[in-house]
């Protein structure tokens, strides 16, 4: 029997995790080794009842008498913090999701990419901060890193066999988020319950709001660049207000290979669970009658400025994407908490660049987890409001 595990089980991706999981027979079909979690302690117990795994994970040490009185009587292990998620990571297991948010996901992925087998990858924080120590990870162990973002699921899929060298770009969509359609003027006094709305896709707060600000589709084409090594020039973004054409792979030859669905994010994750096979998912069917027409525009950058910032972090390589995800992570952090502007979030994060670029050492790859922890620390203070 395969052995899974899951990070951030208890959020939007991870649920999405569990419920194939579920459907697919639960304890019969898959050993789940680990469920992790932050706060949300019912839901982590319950679903570690539910598909009996051998340990449940918080990432917060004070909510761990909380988690135990949860799982009493269950025989599921329970244990909390950074040092349990590492020693949850390192346990064999033969597919893991990275579905952790933010920079948090970063070490419990690394460390289970360390041990082999497949690692299913949502938390795309890890490769745009740390790509290189990623891939080195993978090839040491023989571990391989599937996508699980819609987008880069869709490039996979698309390229299938195809040799990169015949690509000439890449294409991702984005809806637009909350706010495509608002007057530029507006935005400046965006709330975060605006921000918190998402047209197409039912996800988690933060990656919602960094859809409407489009640092999340920034995030994309700088781990696009990482997951598929394309050059940054080949990387295009359209504006695809329906969200059915998740990504297209054009060729040298005129022809382009696009993948459409649902947006329903069990079909990126099942296809990762299943692969390299295909089995069948509850993942609605297109009717493409039924909807009529897809439309697409280009973005505008003065609307959406993260776009532009995503060029520069590749331009730059080395530790800027590190420090463009921890400055982003700390711009929403006081976007959120009501200290900064939903437009005061992409000149903070741009200042941030500018500040840490003089320093020694930015230009270069990562050497190892404790050069991108540093960045990272440094980008969150030059950042903060
Ligand atoms: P959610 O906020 O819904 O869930 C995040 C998960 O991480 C929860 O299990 C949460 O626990 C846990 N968590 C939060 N903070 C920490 C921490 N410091 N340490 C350990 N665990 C923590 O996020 P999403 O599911 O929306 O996104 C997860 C990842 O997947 C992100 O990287 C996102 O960019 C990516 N992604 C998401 C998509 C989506 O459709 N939502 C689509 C494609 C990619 P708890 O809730 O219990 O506090």
């Amino acid at each position: 029997m395969r052995r899974i595990s899951i990070f951030g089980a208890t959020g939007s991706v991870g649920a999405n995790g569990v419920d194939l999981i579920r459907r697919a027979g639960g304890p019969a079909a898959y050993q789940t080794v680990a469920l992790t979690g932050g706060r949300n302690i019912a839901r982590l117990a319950q679903m570690a009842r539910e598909l009996q795994a051998e340990v449940a994970v918080t990432a917060h040490p004070e909510l761990l008498d909380d988690l135990r009185d949860a799982l009493a009587g269950s025989g599921v292990e329970a244990a909390a913090g950074p040092q349990a998620l590492v020693e949850a990571a390192q346990r064999p297991a033969d597919w893991v999701l990275s579905a952790i948010v933010g920079a948090a996901g970063l070490v419990p992925g690394l460390t289970a990419l360390a041990q082999g087998g497949i690692l299913a990858l949502a938390n795309k924080e890890s490769l745009v901060c740390a790509g290189p120590l990623l891939r080195r990870a993978a090839k040491a162990s023989g571990a391989r890193i599937l996508p699980v973002d819609s987008e880069h699921s869709a490039i996979f899929q698309a390229l299938g066999q195809e040799n990169l060298e015949s690509v000439q770009d890449v294409t991702i969509t984005a809806s637009g988020g909350a706010f495509r359609d608002w007057p530029l003027e507006r935005l400046a006094a965006a709330t975060v319950a605006e921000a918190s709305t998402h047209p197409n896709w039912a996800m988690g707060q933060r990656i919602t709001i960094d859809s409407a600000s489009m640092f999340n589709k920034a995030m994309e084409v700088i781990e696009a660049r990482e997951f598929f090594s394309l050059r940054p020039d080949r990387i295009r973004v359209l504006v695809h207000p329906e969200s059915i054409i998740h990504a297209m792979v054009s060729h040298v030859d005129g022809g382009t290979i696009a993948h459409l669905g649902a947006p329903d994010m069990r079909h990126a994750i099942g296809y990762a669970l299943n692969w390299p096979r295909r089995a069948p998912l509850p993942v609605a069917p297109l009717d493409l009658a039924a909807l009529g027409s897809l439309t697409f525009r280009a973005p505008d950058e003065n609307r959406w400025p993260a776009l532009r910032l995503a060029r520069e972090v590749m331009a730059a390589g080395g530790m800027a994407g590190a420090v463009f995800n921890a400055a982003k992570e700390q711009a929403l952090d006081d976007f959120i908490g009501g200290r900064i502007g939903f437009t005061a979030m992409a000149p903070r994060v741009e200042m941030t660049l500018q500040a840490l670029s003089g320093r020694a050492g930015f230009g270069d790859d990562p050497a190892d987890l404790d050069t991108v922890l540093h960045w990272d620390r440094a980008a969150r203070k030059e950042a903060a409001a």
